[in-house]
């Protein structure tokens, strides 16, 4: 059986594994201690216990005034006393004329309606005379601004940085409940490939490929499950894509281009997979595979204790060249291992730069080539990395972005805007 041929562009590529990846649903759920919980995808809802902040907090030190007594300058005020931010701080509500000492953090009292810092004071014994209000503006965050009580704070599907663990530390969380992570299943093809610790022949390449993708995966909030190396023979490679698919996603490499050995997708005919695409219009990475497979239907007995686990399973076959291998990883498989692993979906985001020295190329492809931005606050510029193809990756790593071409520009002069896809 042979796969059919469906060459997407790019956009409809990704719109193709974003429409998958919206109806993939994600595994089991687990409590993990806060900190724990970094980088994992949340799965409850969670609440802020009470206002946020819970009293109007001070964001300065100052005094605490009212504003119409500060009307006509200089004002003399008497200073009621001081708060300070700490437990039990009880100020009583101020009247005319009256002003506490306030330091940040600190409740405001009752009646103030304004935190100001002030100048040229001349303060006596229980009073401050004010010459002129430095700081303007009221510089007190009302209670609850930030969050009421009950209200939502963070949604399931988020994916925890270190404000997400801040904000619900802030709301007394000392466990949260998350997504156990998807297992993804990475097989690296190639009769020339080896394993890194066996000393290789003159003809054959150190397996790389599998590498990166665990990187990637693992960033994409996944457990990568490593396979052996399969030959370019498909008996082998049949049986190894059928371990890989007792993973939820299988991710493989090499063996998707045109070429007579290149063995991935007739395997995977022969599996009756469905395909959605066999191949996209960019560079690097033409010739990538995205399908779907019955894992049942393949002739393997179902996982131990896994009936709640989808009988259809995603995969991707991925160019082996090592460049190829991660850009289109980048482009296709990570919003597919987000979904599984629960997080709410987000589009593919850019940045832009000044191009620094002119791109000739040809059109119909969208390109993605290494790049490196740098430059100041005021001015970023991005320049090509100098490569020898999708299999230089010493260049990749020398780079920190890639530079996006769309598929009608042949000629990109420098200080044009430019496209960023960062990594
Ligand atoms: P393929 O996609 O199988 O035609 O491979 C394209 C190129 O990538 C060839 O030069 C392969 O040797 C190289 N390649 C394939 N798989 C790997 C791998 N796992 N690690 C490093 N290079 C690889
Ligand atoms: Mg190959």
């Amino acid at each position: 059986m042979t796969a059919p041929s469906l060459i997407l562009s790019f956009e409809d590529a990704r719109r193709s594994v974003e429409d998958h990846a919206s109806r993939a649903t994600p595994g089991a759920k687990e409590t993990l201690d806060l900190l724990s919980a970094a980088g994992h995808v949340l799965a409850e809802p969670i609440s802020a216990d009470r206002d946020i902040p819970p009293f109007p907090r001070s964001t300065r030190d100052g005094y605490a005034v009212r504003s119409a007594d500060l009307k006509n300058i200089p004002a003399k005020l008497r200073v009621i006393g001081e708060i300070k931010a700490g437990p039990n701080q009880h100020s009583s509500p101020m009247n005319s004329g009256e002003a506490y000492s306030i330091m940040t953090g600190a409740p405001v009292p009752l009646g103030a309606d304004s935190v100001v810092m002030v100048e040229y004071t001349s303060q006596q014994n229980d009073s401050v005379e004010i010459a002129r209000a430095v700081t303007l503006g009221e510089n007190i965050v009302p209670q609850a601004a930030e969050a009421r009580r009950n209200s939502l704070v963070l949604n399931p599907g988020t994916r925890l940085n270190e404000a997400d663990i801040a904000l619900a530390a802030s709301v007394g969380k000392s466990q949260l409940q998350v997504f156990v992570r998807p297992r993804v299943a990475v097989l690296t093809t190639g009769d020339e490939i080896v394993p890194i610790d066996a000393s290789p022949g003159p003809t054959q390449i150190r397996n790389s490929n599998t590498y990166s993708l665990a990187v990637q995966i693992q960033q994409a909030g996944a457990e990568p499950v490593l396979l052996p190396i399969a030959p370019d023979q498909p008996h082998r490679l049949h049986q190894l894509i059928e371990e890989g698919l007792h993973s939820d996603l299988l991710i493989m490499t090499g063996g998707v281009s045109m070429g007579r050995y290149d063995l991935v997708e007739q395997v995977l005919a022969d599996l009756q997979a469905e395909f959605f695409f066999t191949g996209a219009k960019i560079q690097p990475g033409r010739p990538v595979v995205f399908g779907r497979i019955n894992s049942c239907g393949s002739g393997r007995p179902a996982r131990s204790g896994a009936s709640a686990q989808p009988p259809n399973k995603y995969f991707f076959g991925l160019p082996g060249n090592p460049v190829s291998t991660m850009v289109t990883f980048e482009l296709f498989a990570k919003p597919m291992i987000e979904a599984l692993a629960g997080m709410s979906p987000r589009p593919l985001t850019f940045t832009h730069a000044r191009l620094k020295s002119e791109i000739r190329t040809k059109t119909g492809l969208t390109r993605f080539l290494p790049a490196i931005l740098s430059g100041t606050f005021a001015d970023s510029h991005a320049e090509l990395v100098p490569w020898q193809g999708s299999g230089d990756i010493a260049a990749r790593s020398r780079s920190n972005c890639y530079i996006v071409i769309p598929p009608d520009r042949d000629h990109i002069p420098a200080g044009d805007w430019i496209a960023i896809l960062l990594r």
